[in-house]
């Protein structure tokens, strides 16, 4: 396909869960739709979702999206490797622009772009995300209950992670990783749970094996031993920005407020799903999002003269937690 010509019916900014998913709806009504991936995003990285129904053993992010590609691929969904630099309006619809150089001319947009975590540079960590290493207590807070778990964090992050995951387990020992010292307030409030800290850098995770863990190296050459690991550093990016030339409406944190019956944002013939939708970032709920965008989005394409004049004002809405 010249993608450089290309005019969907929807384009979705986003091959990660929510824009699957919101691809697998679209393509079955039989619009044409292209999802344009920069190949990225928290999908890549998790090794495996331990709470997805039907999946009690777990999937990873990799192999999901595997499956959610080719599943759209037998829908006729086109898929495009670029990273969307500029979307900007057009006559009806709007005009994306990537990375590559190509425009794609589209009629409607869903945004699913995600969010970026903060992964610390330490030798061990990425390989291990999501198996024996976590950065969400909702996913993976069963998987270290009762085990002895490092947080490995810095500022308000790391404390909160620490102090979280006490409901689980109470083996946890705090890592302060971080340039700025370990402010008192923060460590008075691990002494009162009595969590034990150190401050230091820490240089890698010790295991060979790749899926493993069993405790970390400082660069004083210390070693802190534990069987599980969480990460906290704070700083996590909303993929929201390219929009904001559109005047979309933000939650304060930088996720997009929708509406909640439709998923539409505040400007007309953008839709938002998943992470950089949902404080809740979760698979199940980027899943939820995108097919119930599609859904409207289907519907807007159907009767384009009634849907807009009814176009909701997420603003009076709250982002969704
Ligand atoms: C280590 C880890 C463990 C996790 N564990 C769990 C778990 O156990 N259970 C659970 O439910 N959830 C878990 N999650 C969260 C889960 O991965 C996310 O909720 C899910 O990936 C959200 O899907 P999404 O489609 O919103 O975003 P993503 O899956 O991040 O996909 C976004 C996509 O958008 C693309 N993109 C972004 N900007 C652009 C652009 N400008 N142009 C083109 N493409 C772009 C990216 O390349 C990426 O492919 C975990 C996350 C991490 C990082």
């Amino acid at each position: 396909m010249d993608a450089g010509s290309a005019t969907f019916d929807c384009a979705i900014i986003g091959g990660g869960i929510s824009g699957l998913q919101g691809a697998i709806q679209l393509g079955r009504y039989g619009h044409r739709v292209g999802v344009i991936d920069g190949g990225t995003g928290r999908s890549t990285l998790c090794q495996c979702y331990h709470n997805v129904l039907g999946w009690p053993d777990g999937i990873s992010g990799p192999s999901l999206r595997q499956r959610g590609k080719e599943h759209a691929l037998r829908l006729g969904v086109e898929f495009i490797d670029d990273w969307i630099r500029a979307v900007e309006p057009a006559a009806e619809g709007f005009t994306l622009t990537g990375q590559s150089g190509h425009t794609y001319q589209t009629r409607r947009l869903l945004l699913a772009t995600g969010i970026v975590d903060t992964i610390p540079e330490i030798d061990g960590i990425v390989p291990r995300l999501g198996l024996t290493v976590y950065v969400c207590p909702d996913c993976d807070g069963y998987e270290v209950k009762d085990r002895e778990t490092i947080v490995m964090g810095a500022g308000k992050a790391g404390v909160n992670m620490a102090t979280t995951l006490t409901y689980w387990t109470r083996r946890i020992t705090y890592i302060h990783d971080d340039t700025e010292p370990f402010d008192d307030e923060h460590k008075a409030q691990l002494d009162k749970l009595s969590i034990p800290y150190v401050e230091a850098r820490i240089t890698r995770v010790i295991s060979d094996d790749p899926s493993k863990f069993e405790g970390v190296e400082l660069a004083d050459g210390r070693v802190i031993r534990g069987e599980r690991a969480f990460i906290a550093y704070g700083g996590n990016w909303v993929n929201s920005d390219i929009v904001n030339s559109l005047g979309v409406k933000l939650h304060h944190n930088h996720h997009v407020l929708v509406d909640p019956r439709t998923k539409a944002t505040s400007v007309k013939y953008l839709w938002a799903a998943g992470d950089v939708v949902a404080h809740s970032e979760q698979v199940t709920i980027a899943m939820g999002d995108g097919s119930q965008a599609a859904i409207w989005i289907h519907k807007s394409l159907m009767s384009p003269s009634t849907f807009p004049e009814k176009w909701p004002d997420p603003s009076t809405a709250t982002a969704q937690s």
